[in-house]
């Protein structure tokens, strides 16, 4: 009898701490950790060095016809997950204020979605695996065996992104981000393709108020709940 590797599904908005959340839990339980917001920051990140963002609106149709030349695939490099577009570790990168304010227009795009959500399927396949993102309970994997959904207050996600900005020595400041997390909130709930919403199956978290610890403690209190054993 051995314990049935799950699929865990964690949706929200912007920095409400479903990464560090995911990646927590995906480290105690043996899991893989697939962070899909990466994916999307390294497609964003593709158009920018092509010339792709014209004016910052991205130019669609060049990017739709670029997917077949974009490989995305992660590295663990020293213990820590890195994304590599075309073999090359852009974990920095992905994380700049640029790519922050192009993502989600990229993320709305169909084409862009099908090509990540089809390699994210495969990297679920065997199960054990924890996947953070904006449709991975609704779209990627509606049958996840848990699925969370996060949320926090926005004056509270914008502070702790502009500390983790500040500690990585991007300059930027606390206005701009918190205006950044809602201009992205609103263009990932509203678009029409896979918008961010909450399914009904999936367990509400508030992180405002909770320390990582308790957060990772809170999910793990549901995660042994669901753990049924395979025969
Ligand atoms: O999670 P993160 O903030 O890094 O994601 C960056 C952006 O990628 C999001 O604002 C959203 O537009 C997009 N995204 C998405 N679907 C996912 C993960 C991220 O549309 N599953």
């Amino acid at each position: 009898m051995k314990q049935k590797r799950l699929v865990i599904a964690i949706d929200g908005y912007s920095s409400c701490g479903k990464s560090t959340m995911a990646k927590a839990l995906a480290k105690e339980l043996n899991y893989t950790f697939i962070d899909s917001g990466a994916m999307y920051r390294g497609v964003a990140l593709f158009a920018l060095e092509n010339g792709m963002i014209l004016n910052g609106n991205p130019d669609k149709e060049s990017i739709i016809d670029s997917l077949d030349e974009i490989t995305l695939t992660f590295e663990t490099i020293e213990g820590k997950q890195h994304l590599m577009l075309n073999s090359r570790d852009v974990e920095n990168e992905i994380r700049t204020p640029a790519v922050a304010e192009v993502v989600s227009e990229i993320a709305s795009i169909s084409e862009v979605r099908q090509k990540l959500v089809r390699e994210q399927r495969k990297m679920g396949d065997l199960g054990g695996i924890v996947m953070d993102g904006r449709d991975i309970g609704s779209v990627v994997f509606p049958n996840a065996d848990l699925k969370f959904f996060v949320t926090a207050k926005p004056e509270i996600r914008a502070q702790r992104r502009f500390l983790e900005l500040e500690n990585k020595g991007i300059q930027t400041n606390l206005k701009e981000v918190l205006h950044n997390l809602e201009t992205r909130d609103r263009l990932d709930s509203s678009r029409s393709d896979s918008p961010l919403i909450r399914t009904k199956d999936a367990i509400l978290i508030d992180t405002s108020f909770l320390t990582p610890h308790q957060q990772l403690n809170k999910v793990l209190e549901f995660v042994h709940q669901n753990a049924t054993i395979d025969n």
